[in-house]
């Protein structure tokens, strides 16, 4: 038998309806619907989205079991219970008595060696130290003070990415700080 696109959709949906029907007919409806236990609210607190400078406001409940979720604040005037992925995702950033929320979130930073193929756990001294020693070094071996007959001072061997989680203060201080620096090539990720 040859069938249409019309045919195979009259068929199909014949098809459906009578064991719709069927099933109604016995009493069983098609369509159970699933209760979920509600569960109880240990802490709730308002806090502001991270992400970018519409400033949502959100409320992140933890509950009993110790899990936690983010929900758009219905009493902020900027986005009035709603958020964007982004900001319902605030959840996988966020800690619970000092441990992050997700498993998978790094919470110690990790260095991979040129050449090597392994990551190593390191702390935060040694992380911070050998980054302020690479930077300089590499700011006084690409500094230059005149280019054309004009006065310069930078570098052009370093930029600088800022991100959607930098507030405005921070922003404001990582400005002034890369520009003593030399730094000319400061970017921000919400312009790429
Ligand atoms: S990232 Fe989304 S939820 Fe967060 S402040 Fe911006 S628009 Fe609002």
């Amino acid at each position: 038998m040859e069938l249409s696109r019309r045919s195979f959709l009259k068929l199909t949906g014949a098809g459906a309806g009578t064991a719709l029907l069927v099933s109604l007919s016995k009493g069983t409806p098609a369509f159970a619907a699933k209760s979920y236990p509600l569960k109880k609210v240990a802490q709730e607190k308002t806090t502001i989205c991270c992400y970018c400078s519409l400033g949502c406001g959100a409320i992140v409940r933890i509950y009993e079991d110790g899990s936690l979720q983010v929900h758009g604040d219905p009493d902020h005037p900027i986005n009035e219970g709603t958020l964007c992925p982004k900001g319902l995702a605030l959840a996988q950033i966020s800690q619970v008595d000092g441990e992050p929320n997700v498993p998978y979130r790094l919470s110690k930073p990790l260095y991979r060696a040129p050449g090597a193929t392994q990551w190593e756990e390191k702390s935060w001294d040694w992380m911070l130290t050998e980054i302020a020693k690479r930077a300089k070094k590499t700011r006084d071996e690409s500094f230059e003070t005149v280019v054309g007959g004009k006065t310069v001072n930078r570098t052009e061997a370093i930029a600088h990415m800022g991100g959607g989680e930098l507030d405005n203060e921070e922003c404001y201080a990582l400005a002034k700080f890369n520009r003593a620096f030399g730094v000319v090539y400061l970017e921000h990720c919400a312009r790429l």
